[in-house]
């Protein structure tokens, strides 16, 4: 059985002021154990949202972390550094990581090793762009990256790890993959996942991309869709919450 898990992804948004209010949201509302949620703040706010979160149940990660383990790389932030925070979990090849900051397959699994290797669970985002949808390449690009990472980590290494399932063109944009689009991409995705030699049904595969109050529970109907990871909706405690009460 795969708990649902519910994920708020901050992005590059927030200010003590407005964090204060909706850590505040979240611990005054806990959501209920039958769902794992986590809040993935911007770096420099983790340790704030550690403190705040500190025995209310929701569990805190970062948005990214450095694919070195320390020393002389200015700016990077290391998996040791995101544990001494509190974190337990860590985003890794956000689209948006790999579009502007050239994240590349090879990059994304050099950070995987390292998220591991702390005990950090990583949660690995994969999806196609619009114009690959179009072209009916969305299995193929989805696929790859896949393929990816069957063929650096084995299947008991990445025992902890979680798949998001994000089309780039349903990212901020309003426009939610469908159910049965999301449902059919998660089946790929454990088939795919099980053709490289992991455990494909034992994998949470999540969905993203303009996930809402309003569309959560459909999309959670689905017997694939393990949960979510939100960006717009994860800003506001109530609609989070209510994503969360939907899981
Ligand atoms: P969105 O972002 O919910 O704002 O579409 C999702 C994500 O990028 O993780």
């Amino acid at each position: 059985m795969r708990k649902k898990l519910v994920v708020g992804n901050w992005k590059m948004n927030g200010s003590l002021a407005s964090n204060a209010l909706l850590l505040q949201g979240l611990v005054e509302n806990p959501p209920v154990d039958a769902v794992e949620v986590a809040v993935c703040p911007p770096f420099i706010y983790l340790g704030q949202a550690a403190s705040a979160l500190e025995g209310c149940g929701v569990m805190l990660g970062a948005q990214n972390l450095s694919a070195f383990a320390g020393g002389a790389y200015t700016g990077e932030v290391s998996a040791s550094m995101l544990q001494d925070l509190a974190c337990e979990w860590v985003i890794v090849g956000h689209s948006e990581r790999r579009a502007y900051f050239g994240e590349s397959d090879a990059l994304v699994i050099e950070k995987l090793r390292m998220a591991l290797a702390a005990g950090l669970r990583p949660i690995v985002c994969v999806g196609e762009t619009l114009e690959q949808r179009e072209s009916g390449l969305a299995t193929q690009v989805v696929g790859a990256q896949l393929d990816a990472l069957t063929q650096a980590l084995s299947a008991a290494e990445a025992v902890s790890l979680v798949v998001a399932y994000e089309p780039v063109w349903a990212i901020g944009t309003g426009r939610t993959a469908t159910p049965e689009q999301a449902q059919e991409m998660h089946v790929f995705i454990r088939q795919r996942l099980s053709a490289g030699g992991w455990v494909g049904e034992g994998v949470r595969v999540l969905y993203g991309g303009s996930v809402t109050a309003d569309n959560a529970s459909l999309l959670f109907g689905k017997p694939d869709i393990d949960g979510a990871l939100v960006g717009g909706a994860s800003l506001v405690a109530g609609s989070f919450l209510a994503i969360c009460a939907a899981a």
